[in-house]
């Protein structure tokens, strides 16, 4: 039958419609570790640190046993094997500013309230100038989505800091953000997620009550994603940022080995389990930098110490071209980041200021 071009325009404007609403219906995570800094990313063990015996805890000839090499490259791949095995193959590595590639905090305090709320709400608050802020004015991008029918009460967050129910503003936000040594009763309701919460609750705190450790949200956001199975995922680790302020570079490489080992996990549950495989984007960062310049400086950050503004993100996944690392120039800002994983999964998020 011939349809007459009216009819053929109504129709081409209805798939249109319709394909623009079927599409955003990608599973998106995003992970974070915080303040795990972008030359040792791309570097691996740095030997300028280890060097001082403060730093090495009685512990360098491990250290350098287990991530000691010949080159960053050697070194790099012991340290973090799952980002310079498949995520250099099949997705994007960005901020190994040697090459070019350029990831910066837009905002101008370098710590990790403003870090997290830049991450999470794709700009930038300066009026967030503190980790002890109150509830986030500014709406972030779990929050937004959770309003839209494909991520509708299958959005979640997992913190081992104790500000995320602050950052997220987890009462206006309307989804679960655990966070600290918290676990909220409605995750309890999972015997494996109780059985962790009261191991959680017999540790002793490294970090005090405010922090909980790695391997506790590692295992509950695990558990979660395999048996509720969310549309979004946010999972943010800390141990990377305790152990570098306590000046322990061995414990600090450790963290950061058994970050890129949960991000394998994740990607090989993604990658077999039906409801993900194909259909997933995720995003790795980080909330801030630390010092280089001045070798002694690697514990810290903040505006006093100069270069910790430089931080790195990657991601790999459906919609992510397999760029591999990123060796031309290139300047990316923090509050990007959400953004290019919204202009994937076809999602129109701009952050509004309730006040
Ligand atoms: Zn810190």
């Amino acid at each position: 039958m011939k349809a007459s071009i009216p009819i053929l325009f109504f129709i081409l404007a209805i798939t249109n419609i319709s394909f623009a609403q079927s599409d955003n219906h990608k599973k998106i995570i995003v992970i974070t570790t915080d303040g795990l800094r972008w030359q040792d990313l791309f570097n691996g063990l740095d030997a300028d640190i280890l060097k001082y015996k403060p730093f090495q805890h009685g512990d360098s000839t491990l250290a350098v046993n287990e991530f000691g090499g010949l080159n960053a490259d050697e070194k790099r791949k012991k340290l973090m094997p799952f980002f310079w095995s498949i995520i250099a193959e099949k997705g994007q590595i960005h901020g190994n500013r040697k090459l070019g590639s350029l990831v910066d905090n837009a905002n101008p305090y370098w710590f990790s309230y403003p870090g997290y709320s830049e991450i999470l709400t794709g700009q930038v608050d300066t009026a967030i100038n503190s980790n002890e802020y109150m509830p986030n004015p500014n709406t972030n991008f779990f929050e937004y989505i959770n309003t839209l029918p494909f991520y509708k009460n299958k959005v979640v967050a997992f913190g081992s800091w104790g500000a995320f129910k602050r950052i997220l503003n987890e009462k206006r936000a309307g989804f679960t953000v655990m966070n600290a040594n918290e676990v909220d009763n409605d995750l309890q309701k999972d015997p494996q997620i109780k059985f962790i919460a009261d191991i959680m609750k017999d540790t002793y705190q490294p970090f005090g009550s405010e922090e909980t450790q790695d391997g506790f949200i590692k295992y509950i956001s695990l558990q979660y994603l395999k048996t509720k199975k969310p549309n979004a995922m946010y999972v943010s680790f800390g141990d990377t940022d305790e152990l570098a302020h306590a000046g322990n570079y061995p414990e600090y490489l450790k963290a950061a080995n058994r970050f890129d080992e949960y991000i394998k996990s994740v990607y090989d549950f993604v990658n077999t389990d039906p409801a993900y495989k194909g259909n997933t984007t995720i995003l790795i960062t980080t909330d801030h930098g630390r010092g280089d310049m001045v070798k002694t400086q690697w514990t810290s950050h903040g505006q006093k110490i100069n270069d910790s503004h430089q931080i790195w993100y990657a991601m790999i996944g459906a919609g992510v071209e397999p760029l591999g690392e990123i060796k031309t120039n290139e300047q990316v800002y923090q509050k990007d980041l959400i953004h290019k994983v919204a202009k994937i999964g076809n999602i129109n998020f701009i952050s509004k200021k309730i006040k």
